[in-house]
């Protein structure tokens, strides 16, 4: 591990300091890295711990995320750690299924998330100039007088003395945090700037083993009534990931509730391994909290930025986290390419204006799509209800009702005026299916398959007003929450 720079800096100061070596972290290590300068930069790039992570986030890497990694020059990462090809998605509703496959042969990838870390982390730590360091940040460190960041205080594990530890200053011309989802630093940094995390609801996560899903190497979304959807995508030869969404307040019996009122409602071929995956699995939850980001630079703290889930958090539904953070770092490399002096804070602030801006085009559309999908996929009102069912019937038409959202999802298609047309479309077809579709009714206590008779249209067009109006509180602001410039 490491250090390539020419640099006559005393060995505690670098060009920048990145805190955590996660998804975020690692590509910006790298990116950094390449940047065409003289000579490499001197990164420090410190991790609270670099054995292997066991988490159940960032499994499912969308096209998006691999074309961005192609660029980044790490694609190499997904290779050598059981990989599994992901080629669509298929939702079920009510035991069928619609198939919503990836156009044009674009692949995503699935693996177990702590392989993917690893494998990232060996290129970060390889990379000239990168020197990676074992050390929990505890703290930013100010000048007493202009509050500027110049640096990090991190606690270091020493080799070999398992319980030893040492208080380091650590020193930089620009710091930068990419410590998560749990971040320690967001508020500092942004100084009161932007909105706060909201936690909707909890994935809870199992491993299924050895189970086929209705379309194989596809990701797999039920959706169940009462709860939030459940997504099932394999994430090595004989391993399955199983993420239920459960919303807040979270019921205080986990497996009791997954057992009794999730499972009856999966693929019937699911269900033996999901009892298994129960019974001798430990349980693990994580919160999905949304966080729109908030511009950094001249009304933020001077000498340091946030990114990654830090700074930006959406809805894991759509698998769209690491898609946009590996994005960022393609859009930050090519801005700091210009970059002269990296203590220079006016400089900086103009480059983190910029990316704000440009990285919209992916990130906005992203960062929506996951909450209002979310919103329909796990409606808990009459309303978002008829917009599930518009929505499921919406994919059944095929052709651009599925490839145009689905490229959007996967990040290969950027524009949040197309997710705004197809979002609305969805409304309308659901509005009109209302009217024009038969459904399940109950005429002298047996069940009848008819459309609705022309004495039911009153109710009908009150409804698809609540209908209409729901769809426009669930999108607009999440559109405001993207485009608002303080
Ligand atoms: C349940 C769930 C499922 C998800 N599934 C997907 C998915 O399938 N696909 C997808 O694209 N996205 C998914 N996401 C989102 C994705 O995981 C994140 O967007 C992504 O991991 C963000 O990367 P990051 O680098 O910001 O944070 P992380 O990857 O979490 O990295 C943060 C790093 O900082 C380190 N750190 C923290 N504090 C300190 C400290 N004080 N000192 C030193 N180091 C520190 C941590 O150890 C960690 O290594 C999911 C999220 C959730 C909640």
């Amino acid at each position: 591990m490491q250090l390539a720079s020419s640099s006559s800096m005393p060995s505690n100061h670098y060009d920048v300091i990145i805190v955590g070596a996660g998804i975020a972290g690692c590509a910006l290590a790298q990116a950094l890295a390449t940047l065409k300068r003289p000579a490499p930069l001197r990164v420090c790039l410190l991790e609270r711990s670099l054995a292997e992570p066991d988490r159940i986030v960032g499994e499912l890497l969308q096209p998006g995320g691999v074309e961005a990694l192609r660029r980044l020059g790490m694609v190499s990462c997904l290779e050598g750690i059981d990989a599994v090809p992901v080629r669509g998605y298929c939702v079920v509703l009510d035991g069928k299924p619609v198939h919503i496959p990836y156009p044009d042969g674009h692949e995503g990838r699935s693996f177990h998330h702590g392989r993917f870390i690893q494998s990232l982390r060996k290129k970060a730590r390889t990379a000239p100039g990168v020197e990676a360091v074992e050390a929990t940040v505890s703290e930013l460190v100010e000048c007493p007088t202009t509050g500027r960041v110049l640096g990090v205080r991190a606690t270091r594990k020493t080799e070999g003395e398992e319980k030893a530890v040492h208080k380091e200053t650590f020193l930089a011309d620009l710091t930068i945090v990419a410590d998560g989802c749990f971040s320690n630093f967001r508020n500092t940094v942004l100084s009161g700037a932007g909105m706060k995390p909201v936690t909707k609801s909890h994935f809870v996560g199992i491993v299924l083993e050895d189970v086929e899903l209705p379309i194989p190497k596809h990701g797999t979304v039920v959706l169940v009534k009462g709860h939030g959807p459940v997504l099932l995508y394999q994430i090595a030869g004989h391993d399955t990931r199983m993420l239920v969404d459960l919303k807040v307040p979270l019921p205080s019996d986990i497996k009791q509730v997954i057992l009794d009122e999730i499972m009856p409602q999966l693929p019937t071929s699911l269900q033996d391994p999901v009892c298994s995956a129960l019974a001798k699995d430990r349980i693990r939850r994580m919160p999905n909290t949304f966080l729109p980001p908030a511009e950094q630079g001249h009304h933020t703290k001077e000498g340091v930025f946030l990114v990654g889930d830090s700074w930006n958090m959406r809805h894991p539904l759509t698998g769209g986290g690491m898609t946009v953070a590996f994005n960022d770092v393609v859009v930050l490399q090519d801005l700091l390419n210009d970059v002269e002096d990296f203590g220079d804070w006016n400089e900086i602030s103009q480059v983190l204006h910029r990316w704000h801006w440009r990285r919209k085009q992916f990130a906005s559309t992203i960062n929506i799509l996951s909450v209002a999908l979310y919103d329909l996929f796990g409606a808990d009102d009459e309303s978002l209800a008829v917009l599930r069912v518009g929505c499921f019937k919406y994919f059944e038409l095929g052709g651009n009702c599925i490839r145009d959202p689905v490229s959007l999802l996967a990040g290969i298609e950027q524009s949040t005026l197309l997710l705004a047309r197809h979002f609305f479309a969805v409304a309308l077809y659901a509005i009109w299916a209302m009217f024009a579709h038969r459904r399940w009714i109950t005429v002298d206590e047996k069940p009848v398959y008819v459309k609705p008779g022309f004495e039911e249209y009153p109710i009908l067009f009150f409804k698809c007003i609540r209908v209409f109006w729901t769809a426009c509180v669930v999108f607009l602001p999440l559109v405001w929450t993207e485009v608002r410039w303080w």
